[in-house]
């Protein structure tokens, strides 16, 4: 394994800024190749269907079928899939449902109406997507939380049909990740995966059905499909590689501090870590942690690679500076490992999440605490928020005019629309002016 070289910053020293933009700065992996590849994925299940799935699969997950039965799991066989777990998995997963349902609830929209002073009825009317697919990953890890953490946003909104989507490599395909579709509402998976996954979940199969929206995160090949799918259906996101800012007072054990920070590296080699704190000798300490605990970890050589590429240790002189860092940073996850975290919120802008003090873990929220870890990666806090159940809900506007509020209205929209050149527009509201 080589050595660890952790970058090093102090705020306001020379070149800082330029640094540290250096140090954020991410370059997405589609490519003028990848695009093609995709859209001739696409292209061929649009005109071929099943057919196409099938030979797909065989070709990139070497899982051969004489039928699309044998890529299609119902409600059965996925609780069944829940029922082979062992009782400890089974329990973790319904309690973490449970506590994503009940906090998820607290954001359903209601619709609303009114009646204004020209007795115009106004309003708008909440209405839940029909149909919905979720894609989980395949190979890197049985990501059981995912299914939860995009399943349930979906199930609290109501949505009618919640479908699900998942590589099955050699046929294989994870009991953890068919019992958390089973305790989040899920009825369907597809053993499908890569584009020709999301291809089908758009624009639909003689057995996959076309949905509304597609959620969830995967490889370059997903990400470039959902990419060129919007627009016929919607989706979550473009997800970025993960991150973790960790701003520390010097006050927590540097070993946590260190295992926080690789629980975000250990997702990817491009994942990024960054500890901000204004104790220079507890970024020592954590350092030292850092490479007493590295040897211990299964996936030791990402970690070491996503700190050694993307890894940023900063030295500022107070809280507050830390402070302003965070809203330059925007990060997906923020731990304040500090005293009386909440005293900083008010001035804390952009984050995806919020790790309120020392025993705050960003674990508990990537499985179990109730909110979603579906985040804005990249810096897109700025103006993107948590993965909710208002991703699942739209809006339909409601105008109700009487007789009385068309003739009052209908004269403004007249004015309105002969400035525009627009006569139909025009007519149709004179036709109702009746002074
Ligand atoms: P995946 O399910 O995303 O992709 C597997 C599929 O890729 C295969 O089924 C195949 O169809 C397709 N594929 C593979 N090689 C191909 C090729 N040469 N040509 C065309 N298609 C090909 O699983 P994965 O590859 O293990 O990747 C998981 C991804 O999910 C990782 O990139 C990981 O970073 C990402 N992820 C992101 C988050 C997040 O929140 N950002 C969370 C979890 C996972």
């Amino acid at each position: 394994m080589s050595e660890l070289n952790l970058k090093y910053l102090t705020l306001g020293e020379e070149g800082f800024d330029q640094n540290l933009a250096d140090m954020l700065s991410w370059e997405s992996v589609s490519d003028g190749d990848m695009q093609k590849l995709v859209a001739d994925i696409i292209h061929r299940v649009r005109k071929e269907g099943d057919a196409a799935l099938m030979d797909y699969s065989a070709k990139f997950d070497h899982f051969e079928v004489e039928s699309m039965d044998a890529l299609v799991l119902g409600a059965a066989e996925i609780e069944a899939a829940f029922h082979r777990l062992p009782e400890d998995q089974q329990q973790a997963l319904q309690t973490a449902a449970q506590r994503v349902e009940s906090y998820h609830s607290k954001q359903l929209s209601k619709s609303w109406q009114y009646t204004d002073e020209q007795g115009v009825v106004l309003g708008q009317k909440v209405t839940a997507m029909d149909k919905v697919g979720i894609y989980v990953p395949g190979g890197v890890a049985p990501l059981a939380s995912s299914v939860i953490m995009n399943a349930m946003p979906a199930k609290v909104a109501g949505v009618s049909s919640i479908v699900m989507t998942t590589p099955a490599p050699k046929g294989e395909v994870s009991d953890f990740v068919l019992a958390a579709a089973y305790v989040s509402g899920v009825t369907e998976c597809f053993l499908l995966g890569g584009a020709q996954a999301i291809a089908a979940l758009a624009y639909g199969t003689e057995t996959v059905p076309s949905v509304d929206k597609i959620v969830g995160p995967g490889n370059a090949f997903v990400a470039t499909a959902k990419a060129q799918v919007f627009g016929k259906v919607g989706i979550d996101m473009i997800a970025g590689p993960s991150e973790i800012l960790v701003v520390c007072d010097g006050k927590t054990n540097p070993d946590w501090v260190a295992m926080d920070l690789f629980s975000q590296a250990e997702h990817s080699h491009d994942a990024q870590a960054i500890l901000i704190s204004q104790d220079g000798e507890f970024l020592k300490q954590v350092e030292e942690s850092v490479k007493k605990l590295m040897p211990t970890m299964e996936r030791a050589d990402t970690i070491l690679e996503s700190l050694n590429s993307r890894g940023v240790f900063i030295k500022v002189d107070t809280l507050e500076q830390a402070i302003e860092l965070i809203n330059t940073i925007a990060p997906e996850h923020l731990e304040l490992s500090i005293d009386e975290p909440e005293q900083w919120l008010d001035r804390i802008r952009h984050a995806g999440a919020i790790f309120l003090g020392r025993y705050t873990s960003e674990a508990l929220g990537d499985y179990c605490a109730g909110p979603n870890h579906v985040l804005p990666t990249s810096g897109t806090a700025r103006f993107f928020s948590p993965l909710g159940v208002y991703d699942f809900q739209k809006r339909s506007s409601l105008i109700g005019a009487s007789a009385e509020a068309a003739n009052e209205l209908g004269k403004v929209a007249s004015v309105l629309a002969r400035g525009e050149l627009l006569s139909a527009h025009a007519q149709s509201a004179e036709y109702r002016i009746n002074d």
